[in-house]
C-alpha cells in the first residue's frame, strides 16, 4: 500500500545557524562574493546556491518557498509580494503579444481587472467562460492560446474547477493550466491533479493572521528559474518581491495551517447546514445541494474539509448591509473583506471585492447584490455562533421568529 501524504511540510527540517529550531532570518539586500568570477557566474545564472541580491532571491524567501512547493507538491516555488504580484507575472510571463488566455469568468476581481483593462494594453487578449461547462471552455481556446486559468474554488461564488478535465484540455492544445488555490489550501491540491502552476494569495488562509500582503508562485524549477531570470524574468524585473523578515513570520504561521483549516472547514460546514436547514439560500461546497459537491468530493484531501467559506443570498443589499452590521454589533465578525482569519469575516461582494466586474456581467454569473460572502472563523463555541447569528437573521427580518425565511418572498 503506498502512503501519500496530503502535504510534505512535516517533514521539512531546518535550523537557524546557531541551532535556532527556526531558521535565522537573512536580513541583507546584497551578498558579498568571495571571487569576482562568483559574482559574474551568479549573473549569467550559472552559480547555484549563491545569493546575488534579494530582489531575485533570498534564504528566508527560500525557505518559506520551499515548504510551499512541499504543500502543493511541485519541484518549487517563488514567493511574491502579494497574491497580484505572483499573478501578473505568471501571465506576462507565459504570454507574448498577440497571444490568448481562457480565463474563468468567475475569478478575484483584482485578476478580473487585469485581464480584462490591463493586459489588452500588450495586446493579450482574455475570453471569460463558465468554467464548469468544459465544453465552453474548449470551444474558447484558439491557436492563440497559451494559457488557461482558474480558481479551484472560485471568488465569491464557490463554483468548483475540474482541474483533471481542465488538465487534459491543457495537455490536448498544448497550454499552461494556471490555478489560483488561495480558497482550498491542503484540501485541494491541483499541481497533483495536473495543473502547471499553482498560486496563492498568502495573505488569506496561509499566513491566517491579516497582518500582511504575500503570494507564491509554484511550479517546476524551469518556469521558476524563468521568472527569476536576470534578464527577461517577470518576478526579477516587476520587483513583487516579498520581504524577507515578513517570509519568516509566514513560515511560522504555515506551520499551523493544518490545524487551522480544519477548524475553519469545521465550523463553515456546522453553519452552512444550519442555515440551509432554516431555509436561507446557502451555498458551500460541503453541502450535497452544491451543483460540484461530487467533484469536490473526488478531489479532495478528506481530512481538511471543503473548506472555511460559504455564501448566503439574503435577497436584496439593504438586508445583507444590516445584517452585516448588526453580525459586527454583536462581535460575530467583522465586515470587511479578505479571508482566512481567526475571527469571521463577511462582505457583499457585489458592491465591494467583485466591484470590478460589470453589473450585467454579474447578473449573468449569479452574483446577486443580496449575496454575503463569509469567511468562517475558528471559533470554539460555533453553535453559540449558530444562535446568535440567527438571532441577528430574525432582528433584521431576514428570517421570522420559527426560522422560516422572510425576505425572499420580495
Ligand atoms: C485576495 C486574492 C487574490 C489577491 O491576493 P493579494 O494578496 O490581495 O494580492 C487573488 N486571488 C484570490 C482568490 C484572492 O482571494
Amino acid at each position: 500500500m503506498s502512503f501519500q501524504p496530503a502535504d510534505n511540510i512535516q517533514d521539512l527540517q531546518y535550523f537557524g545557524e546557531f541551532g535556532g529550531v527556526n531558521p535565522s532570518i537573512s536580513d541583507s539586500s546584497t551578498y558579498t562574493f568571495l571571487s569576482a568570477k562568483t559574482m559574474f557566474d551568479t549573473f549569467e545564472g550559472n552559480a547555484d546556491g549563491c545569493y546575488l541580491y534579494s530582489r531575485h532571491s533570498s534564504p528566508s524567501n527560500l525557505y518559506l518557498g520551499e515548504a510551499l512547493a512541499a504543500m502543493e507538491g511541485t519541484e518549487t516555488a517563488n514567493v511574491t509580494a502579494s497574491g497580484m504580484g505572483a499573478i501578473t507575472p505568471v501571465l506576462m510571463q507565459l504570454c507574448d503579444a498577440g497571444d490568448h488566455i481562457v480565463s474563468s469568468r468567475t475569478i478575484y476581481g483584482g485578476t478580473y481587472a487585469f485581464l480584462k483593462n490591463f493586459a489588452p494594453k500588450f495586446q493579450i487578449s482574455t475570453s471569460f467562460v463558465d468554467i464548469t461547462n468544459l465544453e465552453k471552455v474548449e470551444d474558447a481556446i484558439t491557436s492563440k492560446t497559451r494559457v488557461l486559468y482558474c480558481e479551484s474554488v472560485s471568488n465569491p461564488l464557490l463554483e468548483v474547477a475540474d482541474i483533471e478535465a481542465l488538465a487534459d484540455l491543457a495537455k490536448k492544445y498544448e497550454l499552461k493550466l494556471v490555478v489560483d488555490n488561495t480558497f482550498s489550501p491542503l484540501s485541494i491540491a491541483p499541481a497533483k491533479l495536473g495543473a502547471d502552476i499553482v498560486i496563492h494569495s498568502l495573505t488569506k488562509f496561509i499566513n491566517g493572521a491579516s497582518d500582511t500582503v504575500g503570494g507564491v508562485v509554484c511550479g517546476t524549477q524551469e518556469m521558476i528559474n524563468d521568472l527569476r531570470n536576470v534578464n527577461d524574468g517577470a518576478c526579477m524585473l516587476f520587483g513583487s518581491t516579498m520581504d524577507s523578515l515578513r517570509a519568516a513570520s509566514v513560515l511560522k504561521n504555515l506551520r499551523t495551517l493544518h490545524i487551522r483549516m480544519k477548524q475553519h472547514s469545521k465550523n463553515a460546514m456546522f453553519l452552512a447546514e444550519q442555515f440551509e436547514k432554516d431555509g436561507l439560500k446557502t451555498v458551500y461546497p460541503g453541502l450535497e445541494s452544491h451543483p460540484s459537491h461530487k467533484l469536490f468530493k473526488r478531489m479532495m484531501h478528506p481530512e481538511f474539509g471543503f473548506g472555511g467559506m460559504l455564501t448566503i443570498d439574503v435577497g436584496c443589499l439593504e438586508k445583507a448591509n444590516q445584517l452585516m452590521e448588526l453580525m459586527q454589533h454583536r462581535n460575530l465578525g467583522y465586515l470587511a473583506v479578505s479571508l482566512g482569519f481567526y475571527k469571521t469575516l463577511f462582505s457583499a461582494p457585489g458592491t465591494s471585492t467583485s466591484s470590478e466586474i460589470p453589473e450585467e456581467e454579474q447578473a449573468e454569473m449569479g452574483l446577486t447584490d443580496g449575496l454575503i460572502r463569509f469567511s468562517i472563523g475558528l471559533d470554539n463555541d460555533i453553535e453559540r455562533t449558530y444562535q446568535m447569528m440567527k438571532q441577528c437573521m430574525i432582528e433584521v427580518g431576514v428570517m421570522n421568529e420559527v426560522g422560516k425565511l422572510e425576505s425572499l418572498k420580495v
